[in-house]
C-alpha cells in the first residue's frame, strides 16, 4: 500500500466514483485537487463540501503544469485515459489509476470478484454479492454498481470478500488490481463512440485477466465466441458456463463447467461430483438469468462458499428494480417492470424469458432500431402491444397484423387499458425498447411511476 501522507494528488472526474476516492485520498492525508469540467457554481454543494475538506477545486482542461506536479493522478471512469492531458502526465512519468485501481491498492488482502461484460454485470454483481452473504462471508457489493470501491477501503477490516462490477472504462484504468475470480459474461457492440472497434472494446474487458496469477481463476460464457477468444489471455484455470451444453470451438480448455437444463444448472469438474443447483426464483427468469445465475454460481464455489450458501442465495435474492421485476399480482395477471429495457435487444432478452398471453407496454424515445425483431421474437406470445411516448406511430406499424394495437398515450392510460384488457393468467410487461426522456427524467422514474401506478390500481 502506497503512503501517500501529504503527497499532491489530483481527483479528475467529480461523479460518484471520483467523490468517493476524495474521501478515500483526505482520509490518507493525501493534499487533493480536484478537476473537473463543471466549475463551483455548476458543483453547488459539491463544491462546498470539497472545500471544507480542505480540497482545491480547479475547472477543467488543467492549467499547464499542474497534472505534471502531482505524485499521482486518478481518474474517474467517465473521463477518458486518451485525453492530450493524461496522456502527457503519463509520458512525463507519473502514475495515472483509476478509481478502481486506487481503491484496491487500500484492500490488498481482501479476495476481489471482478466482473465485466456488455450486459448483465448488475444482476451478476449483486448476485454474486448475495451467494457470498449466504455463504457467511462479509461483502462488500459495488464498484461500477451502487457504492465505488473506495468506499470498502475506508474500512479494508470490515470485508471477507470484494464483490465489484467493472466497466470496459474502470478496467482501462487498472493496473495491479488482481481479481482472484473473473468473469466475462458476455460481449456485443457497445460504446461505439469510446472505442475505435469491437476489438479495441474486447481488449479493454480482457484487461481484466491481466494480473491473475496462481490460485486465481476465470469465468467465461462459453457460448460466446469473442469471450472465449478473450479467454485465450488468460493465464489462470478457465471455467464455461453454457445453455446448450456444447460450448464453442475454443482453444482455451475448460477447467470445468456449468450446463443450464430444466429448473437448474449442474457443474462438471467443479466442486463434489455431479453438483447440481435448481433455479426456480422468479427475479431470475429467462435465459440470459441463468447464464447470470451460472456465473454467480461459479464465481462463489470456485471461491471456497458453500453448496448450500450458493444455492440459498439463488433462492433468496431479491433482483435488482426495473430488470424484469416483478410488482404485483393481481387476479391473476402479474406486472412485470422492464423499464431499464431502452432498446430493442433488451426487448428480446425479456421477451424469450415468456412463453404466452403478454400485453406488452412500449415507446418512448426511439433509438432509430428497426422494431421488427421484437415483433417477431413476441409471435404467439405478445398479443396486445399498449404504446406510449414519441415512437407510438412507428411501433404501431411495426406491430401492425401481429398484435392488436392500442395508442395510449401516457403510461397511465396504458395501465388503466392494460387492466381493463387483461384476463387471468396474463402477463403485463412494461418494456419499452425506447429511452424515457420524452416523458420521464430516465428509466428508473419511469419505472418507478408504473410501479405506483400498479400499486394503486
Ligand atoms: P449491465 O449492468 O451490464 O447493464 P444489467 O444486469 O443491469 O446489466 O442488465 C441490463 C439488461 O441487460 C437487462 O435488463 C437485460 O435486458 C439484459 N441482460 C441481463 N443479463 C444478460 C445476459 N446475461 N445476456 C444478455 N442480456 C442480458
Amino acid at each position: 500500500t502506497p503512503d501517500l501522507k501529504d503527497a499532491k494528488v489530483v481527483v479528475y472526474g467529480l461523479a460518484k466514483s471520483g467523490l468517493a476516492a476524495i474521501r478515500l485520498l483526505t482520509r490518507l492525508g493525501a493534499r487533493v485537487t480536484a478537476l473537473d469540467a463543471r466549475g463551483a457554481q455548476a458543483l453547488g454543494d459539491t463544491a462546498r463540501e470539497l472545500e471544507a475538506q480542505g480540497v482545491t477545486l480547479v475547472t477543467s482542461p488543467p492549467p499547464p503544469g499542474l497534472l505534471e506536479s502531482q505524485r499521482l493522478v486518478v481518474v474517474s471512469p467517465g473521463v477518458p485515459l486518451a485525453l492530450p492531458e493524461l496522456q502527457a502526465v503519463r509520458a512525463a512519468g507519473v502514475p495515472v489509476w483509476g478509481e478502481v485501481e486506487l481503491a484496491s491498492r487500500f484492500l490488498p488482502h481482501v479476495p476481489l470478484l471482478g466482473i465485466t461484460g456488455t450486459n448483465g454485470k448488475s444482476t451478476t454483481t449483486a448476485l454474486t454479492g448475495e451467494l457470498f452473504a449466504r455463504g457467511g462471508r462479509r461483502t462488500f457489493v459495488g464498484g461500477n454498481l451502487g457504492r465505488p470501491l473506495s468506499e470498502a477501503a475506508l474500512s479494508p477490516g470490515d470485508w471477507d470478500a470484494l464483490v465489484v462490477e467493472l466497466s470496459s472504462f474502470q478496467l482501462e484504468g487498472i493496473d495491479t488490481l488482481r481479481p482472484q475470480g473473473s468473469a466475462i459474461l458476455n460481449l456485443t457492440p457497445d460504446h461505439i463512440d469510446r472505442y475505435a472497434d469491437h476489438a479495441a472494446y474486447g481488449a479493454a474487458k480482457a484487461r481484466i485477466f491481466k494480473n491473475q496469477a496462481s490460485g486465481d481463476f476465470a469465468v467465461v460464457n462459453a457460448d460466446d465466441a469473442d469471450v472465449m477468444r478473450l479467454a485465450e489471455a488468460a493465464r489462470v484455470p478457465v471455467y464455461g458456463f453454457s445453455l446448450t451444453g456444447r460450448p464453442v470451438a475454443s482453444a482455451p480448455v475448460l477447467a470445468g463447467l456449468a450446463v443450464a437444463r430444466p429448473g437448474g444448472f449442474g457443474f462438471t469438474g467443479v466442486g463434489e461430483a455431479g453438483e447440481s443447483f435448481t433455479l426456480t426464483n422468479r427475479a431470475l427468469r429467462g435465459g440470459h438469468n441463468a447464464q447470470n445465475a451460472m456465473a454467480a454460481a461459479l464465481l462463489a464455489r470456485l471461491a471456497g462458499v458453500s453448496h448450500e450458501g450458493v444455492q440459498a442465495g439463488l433462492d433468496s435474492y431479491p433482483g435488482l428494480p426495473h430488470r424484469l421485476e416483478s410488482v404485483r399480482v393481481l387476479g391473476g395477471v402479474e406486472w412485470v417492470n422492464d423499464s431499464k429495457a431502452t432498446n430493442v435487444d433488451s426487448v428480446l432478452v425479456a421477451l424469450r424469458a415468456f412463453t404466452r398471453d403478454v400485453l406488452l407496454i412500449a415507446g418512448g424515445k426511439g433509438k432509430g432500431a428497426p422494431y421488427a425483431p421484437m415483433v417477431e421474437e413476441g409471435r404467439g406470445k405478445v398479443k396486445t402491444v399498449l404504446t406510449i411516448g414519441q415512437d407510438a406511430e412507428l411501433l404501431a406499424r411495426a406491430y401492425e397484423g401481429a398484435a392488436t394495437v392500442h395508442p395510449c398515450g401516457t403510461l397511465a392510460q396504458a395501465v388503466r387499458r392494460a387492466r381493463e384488457l387483461a384476463v387471468p393468467g396474463d402477463t403485463v410487461l412494461l418494456s419499452p425498447a425506447c429511452a424515457s426522456y420524452d416523458q420521464f427524467q430516465n428509466f428508473e422514474h419511469r419505472g418507478d411511476t408504473f410501479k405506483r401506478l400498479v400499486e394503486e390500481l
